[in-house]
């Protein structure tokens, strides 16, 4: 559905301009040589590095890059289903509804079912987190039938870092196993929970 970007986005699509100003060519050997750098790591969303490759990722989709065939990404990235990209995925705070996310379409790169032995503990600690996540959208009843809302608010915001630093630090390296890197969402903007509030 489209809608009026607001000012982030308007600010994101400026920052992007400078992919768009790249030829195809240019654009898929910056990915290939990025996903290089990125291989074997286990990244933060918020990383720089990732905000940028998100960015390139946005056009190289729009021009359909991966298509063409024009490089080859490293040898250790299978061709994801969604986008027919190199498969990246993103572990975030929607896997009980999306499964892992793909880096390049947003789409479902991988679904629940197909993470064997991690499963379960991933579907464990999503479930845990959308309770705690849910508090930041809580109607007006609720928020008054549940007494000091602010108060409330706070609690599920230090849940959910602590939640958070857990997804990060124990439940994405094991993925490693399976993927040649991999994302994970370091931040919830709806509980005002910054990357800079979750521990290295
Ligand atoms: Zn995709």
């Amino acid at each position: 559905m489209a809608h009026e970007p607001d000012a982030s986005e308007l600010l994101w699509q400026s920052y992007g301009a400078v992919f768009r100003g790249f030829d195809d060519l240019t654009l898929a050997r910056w990915m290939a040589q990025t996903l290089g750098q990125l291989q074997g790591g286990i990244w933060r969303l918020s990383h720089p590095l990732l905000a940028s490759y998100r960015l390139a990722a946005q056009v190289a989709n729009e021009r359909q890059i991966w298509h063409q065939r024009m490089v080859n990404a490293p040898a250790d990235y299978p061709q994801v289903d969604c986008c027919r990209a190199p498969l990246v995925p993103m572990v975030t705070r929607d896997l009980l509804d999306s499964g892992l996310i793909c880096l390049h379409c947003n789409g479902t790169a991988v679904s629940l079912n197909n993470l064997g032995q991690y499963q379960g503990a991933l579907v464990k600690w999503a479930k845990a987190y959308q309770p705690v996540h849910d508090v930041a959208h809580w109607d007006d009843v609720r928020r008054s039938a549940g007494g000091d809302y602010d108060q409330a608010f706070e609690q599920a915001a230090d849940e959910a870092e602590r939640l958070l630093a857990q997804l990060g630090a124990d439940l994405t390296a094991p993925l490693l196993e399976l993927f040649p890197a991999v994302i994970w969402e370091d931040q919830d903007e709806c509980l005002q929970v910054r990357p800079e509030d979750i521990p290295c």
